[in-house]
């Protein structure tokens, strides 16, 4: 469809239909079904100098993702999956970086971009029902409705500890790589931080370094991978139902596209358990050991504590020295965003590598010369944090956005997100955030299609109505907190601390921030939503005061 073009208005701003931040999977298809389907004007903006979001500032060695790949695509274009040939199960980020390069330029999406810009506000003019952004390059732009796809693991987390300005060597954050090549070769590498990106850069890491030390505040289970090539008999499968295996992946809980288990960890001897997580051991996936295995693993303290006595058995068989292998150990539930990495304990078993735990000694200050903790001080060339996001809300508080009557997301969120679906919030009409707080805790991309979609067919819906505004009532939004809340708390997620409650940033609120229910009940969601002809939402025709 032809797009409509931007206009000019008498205050010297850029006036569009939809404005977009973030150009990664998720601001990428938005940018593309709102512009090329929809024929809307659409502006993009993007903090990074290119597009690719976590792709683009994730560049460290060893990143990859840990959703199969074949899942870890966009669906709605068949040609496009059948052309694009992925080399591996959970391809590395370049190979990623580069489907997102050619995707920008398969439907001509980077003209419509503006890179190296940062949004700092976003003000709902009620007079107009337009939102007017301000840029860090002093841009001006207006619009009608703002799709926010500013990513759930995007808000670096990068504490400040006393002294780091002293530090003699190198600094690096995991999702601040730089875009060259960094030599190890040598030199003595302290990782500070065990979550996904320091379990993959730790490994990854330790063959080159002439020295690593791993400092590590609380231990995880991890399973392995099994990275390896695509199987070539799960392509063909998915050639022959492509939209079977899409629909599949919609209609699960984790919309990784694998099969779910749906056998409660109680109806299974001991030996039948045993056995299940060996072979699930053997053939990979963080997300596949918890879900795959058995259906209550989250949800059961009994099925709960047999996964974990198992992966508790493989670190004492993988780690050598009993004293490190102890200190890897973890003794909380496995209810956190669960971790896959080949060869991660193993890497304890090498001569160049040693763990500090730096809950029973914590880092006191980095001095010139390395990191000293209560106990001992470490001679270092190069200090890489691995220490996470910000995550889910992180990127929405930075913009300063503010709703009706100047109502601050701010304010509105000081105790905890609040949204209707993980889309909308009430108060701040026409704003859609992908991936927003309460949405599903699954795979991302296929559920940024569907959040996309949705928001497609709302912003047609508003225009067929000849309305300018909608948003979801203040009923709607309680009783969606309130059934997130329900749902997580029949889970063990809420007893662990976790980026996926808030608990890895101080003064952060700890609080359910996720839509725990999977993507197949997410999904009925979204329909009755539309199909109830969004009953729960209010559409405004006249600009208030107009
Ligand atoms: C190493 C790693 C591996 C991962 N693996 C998986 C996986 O296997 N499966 C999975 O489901 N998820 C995975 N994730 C999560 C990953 O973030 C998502 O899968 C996905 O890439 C998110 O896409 P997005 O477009 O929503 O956000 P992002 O890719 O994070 O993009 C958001 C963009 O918004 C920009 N932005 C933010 N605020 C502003 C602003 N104010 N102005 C302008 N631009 C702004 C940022 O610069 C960023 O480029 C992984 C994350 C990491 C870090």
């Amino acid at each position: 469809m032809n797009e409509v073009a931007a206009r000019q208005d008498a205050d010297n701003r850029t006036d569009v239909d939809v404005a977009v931040i973030g150009a990664g999977f998720a601001g990428l298809y938005a940018l593309h079904k709102l512009r090329n389907d929809l024929g809307l004007s659409v502006q993009a903006f993007e903090q990074g100098s290119d597009i690719g979001g976590t792709w683009y500032w994730n560049q460290y060695p060893g990143a990859r993702s840990d959703t199969e790949v074949t899942a870890y695509c966009y669906s709605f274009d068949r040609d496009l999956f059948d052309q694009w040939r992925w080399s591996q199960r959970y391809p590395r980020q370049p190979e990623i970086l580069s489907y997102l390069a050619m995707f920008a330029d398969r439907y001509d999406l980077r003209r419509s971009i503006a890179f190296d810009t940062t949004v700092l506000s976003a003000t709902f003019n009620e007079q107009t029902s337009r939102w007017e952004l301000q840029t860090d390059t002093g841009d001006r732009w207006t619009a009608q409705f703002l799709v926010e796809g500013v990513g759930l693991l995007s808000s670096t987390n990068l504490p400040a500890f006393p002294g780091q300005d002293r530090f003699a060597g190198e600094i690096y954050h995991t999702s601040r790589w730089p875009h060259h090549p960094v030599d190890f070769h040598g030199k003595r590498v302290g990782v500070i931080g065990t979550g996904s990106s320091g379990v993959q850069v730790i490994t990854e890491v330790a063959p080159e370094a002439s020295h690593l030390t791993v400092f590590q505040r609380t231990p995880q289970y991890i399973v392995p991978a099994q990275h390896g090539p695509l199987d070539p008999g799960l392509l063909a499968r998915i050639d022959a139902h492509y939209d079977e295996y899409w629909r599949g992946v919609l209609d699960s809980i984790t919309a990784f596209g694998f099969d779910e288990s749906d056998v409660p960890a109680a109806t299974a001897s001991e030996e039948e358990r045993e056995a299940v997580f060996e072979r699930q051991w053997n053939s990979g996936g963080g997300f596949q050991f918890m879900f795959a295995t058995f259906n209550d693993i989250g949800t059961s303290r009994e099925a709960n504590n047999a996964a974990t006595a198992f992966i508790r058995r493989k670190i004492s068989q993988i780690v050598s020295d009993p004293e490190t292998a102890a200190r890897l150990t973890p003794h909380d539930l496995y209810a956190k965003r669960p971790i896959c990495c080949d060869g991660y304990y193993e890497t304890f078993n090498r001569e160049n590598v040693s763990l500090v735990d730096i809950k029973a000694s914590p880092i006191v200050q980095f001095t010139e010369r390395g990191i000293r903790t209560e106990d001992a001080e470490y001679d270092l060339d190069v200090v890489i944090f691995a220490t996470g996001f910000d995550a889910v809300t992180g990127n929405y508080l930075k913009i300063d956005h503010r709703g009706r009557r100047g109502l601050r997301l701010r304010d509105k969120w000081s105790h905890r997100p609040r949204t209707h679906l993980g889309l909308m919030t009430a108060g701040f009409p026409n704003l859609f955030m992908i991936f927003g707080p309460m949405g599903p805790f699954t795979n991302q991309p296929p559920a940024h299609e569907a959040q996309v979609n949705w928001i497609a067919d709302v912003v047609r819906s508003v225009r067929e109505r000849g309305m300018n505004a909608i948003e979801p009532t203040q009923d709607a939004e309680d009783q969606w907190i309130q059934a997130c809340d329900q749902i997580a708390y029949s889970t063990l997620f809420p007893e662990t601390n976790s980026w996926i409650n808030g608990a890895n940033i101080p003064g952060k609120p700890i609080t359910v921030m996720f839509y725990m229910a999977g993507m197949g009940s997410y999904m009925g969601q979204l329909r009755d939503a539309a199909n109830g002809g969004y009953a729960d939402f209010l559409f405004d025709k006249q600009p208030v005061g107009a």
